[in-house]
């Protein structure tokens, strides 16, 4: 008898290397995905950074005031949209419940574990498997702006640290020394005081790779269903047995990789996932032209939500999280604020690119109310989870997936399962 495959919705940065781990365990698998091509999630044109120097969850201490005045500010970096308040009651709840401080630290550390361990299984994927995504070790730069700023983005490293963060704090004069191409932003009230360098972050296309990662699990022997839609969920008693795909029943164990469309394919079978969308922009800019130096280091500003990467002939600005539902329309007053910043930062470089032909994009992170993926099984036999990354989705992609195959698998993790498992864990 042959074994049924694993049957993974959503061939986002989640499900391509779900796929690629589970082929390369020998367990069939089928990728299904609604859009013709993978990654066309938020996966498509998100901030390029593997950054495990930043694990911290959104809901740090003290967001409640913020967020709440985010309602009556329409250009708030993190905004709640005052028709989505209903909707995310219960999700909102334990977002503010998981953010005092030691649940905040507690979370902080556990993505860390995952996101140091997933980078160093992404670079052994790239080196042994030859991909190419524009990948490269620049680190980051995380600008603070006061002493207050300062003081938080260390308390985060230090804690860290124990654990494997290396971090250098940089005054202005040693940032101005390690990333010259900010030396002359413009004067503001605001102005960047400082920094910290996190050497172990590192650049890559998560589309780039999702292309060729595909590639590799096909020669594998995974099957690929593009421009299909999985609608329902069968189960038999408490066993899940197949997926409905237009109109056909796929039959296997499923594995929900499906981003913020997690939510809606589970709630039929009575399961509340806490993932709500956060939605993010990114405007990315061909730098052919550029004369002067160029932008060294991805820089990181967590206060505003917005930062800049570059790739080879290109910069990416991406920034701003707002809760509205799952609308993903492209508001022009957003993009503005991102290319203010740009000028404020880097004059000499802003007034060289070529705004008009900007490529904007917006996406959907799918944030959980915790600030913790979920990974692993569900209490219906046959379904598993690898979704709600929120803002870490690149980072902790392969170490995600290899976890998630480990389980499958029935072989120990090489990292400990238990903090992202969906057990007790609701809004
Ligand atoms: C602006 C922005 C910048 C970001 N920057 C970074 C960064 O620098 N570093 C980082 O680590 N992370 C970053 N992220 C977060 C990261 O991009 C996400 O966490 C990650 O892409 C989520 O991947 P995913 O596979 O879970 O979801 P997605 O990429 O959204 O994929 C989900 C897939 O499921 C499919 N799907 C949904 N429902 C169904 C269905 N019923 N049937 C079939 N298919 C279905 C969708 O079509 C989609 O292709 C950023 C996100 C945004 C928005």
């Amino acid at each position: 008898m042959t074994q049924s495959p694993i049957i993974i919705i959503g061939a986002g940065v989640a499900g391509v290397t779900s796929f690629y781990e589970l082929a390369a365990r020998a367990i069939p698998t089928v990728l299904i995905d609604s859009q013709s091509q993978v990654a066309q999630g938020a996966s498509f044109a998100n901030g390029a950074v593997l950054h495990p120097s930043l694990p911290d969850p959104w809901n740090n201490p003290g967001i409640g005031a913020p967020l709440l005045a985010s309602i009556f500010n329409p250009l708030a970096p993190m905004k709640l949209h005052l028709g989505q308040v209903p909707k995310l009651l219960g999700w909102g709840a334990d977002f503010l419940r998981n953010s005092t401080p030691s649940r905040h630290r507690a979370i902080t550390q556990a993505n860390y574990t995952l996101a140091q361990y997933s980078t160093r299984q992404t670079d052994a994927l790239r080196h042994t498997l030859g991909l190419q995504f524009e990948a490269a070790e620049l680190g980051t730069l995380k600008l603070f702006h006061n002493q207050a700023e300062r003081a938080f983005a260390l308390e985060m490293a230090q804690l860290l640290a124990p654990q494997g963060l290396v971090y250098e704090a940089l005054d202005c004069d040693a940032l101005f020394a390690r990333e010259p191409s900010l030396a002359h932003a413009k004067p503001a009230a605001d102005a960047v005081t400082g920094a910290l360098y996190f050497p172990d972050d590192r650049v890559g296309n998560a589309r780039m790779f999702c292309e060729q990662l595909l590639v590799h699990a096909q020669k594998l022997g995974g099957e690929v269903r593009l421009g299909a839609k999985a609608t329902k969920l069968h189960r038999e008693g408490n066993r899940v047995v197949g997926v409905e795909v237009d109109g056909e029943l796929v039959r296997g164990q499923v594995v929900v990789s499906a981003g913020v469309g997690a939510r809606e394919i589970l709630a039929p079978l009575g399961i509340n996932l806490p993932v709500q969308p956060a939605k993010g922009y990114s405007l990315t800019l061909s730098t052919q032209s550029l004369t002067g130096p160029r932008l060294a280091h991805p820089l990181v500003d967590p206060r505003l939500h917005i930062s800049l990467t570059p790739l080879p002939d290109r910069i990416r600005i991406l920034g701003m999280a707002e809760f509205m539902g799952h609308d993903r329309t492209i508001e022009p007053r957003r993009l503005r604020l991102l290319q203010q910043f740009f000028e404020r930062l880097l004059p000499d470089m802003a007034a060289q690119l070529d705004w008009k032909n900007a490529e904007a994009w917006a996406g959907l992170r799918p944030m959980s109310s915790d600030g913790r993926p979920f990974i692993g099984a569900t209490s219906v036999e046959g379904l598993w989870l690898n979704c709600g990354h929120g803002h870490l989705g690149w980072t902790m992609a392969v170490g995600s997936a290899r976890l998630l195959a480990d389980l499958i698998g029935g072989t120990k993790p090489e990292i400990e399962a238990a903090p992202f498992a969906f057990s007790g864990r609701k809004a």
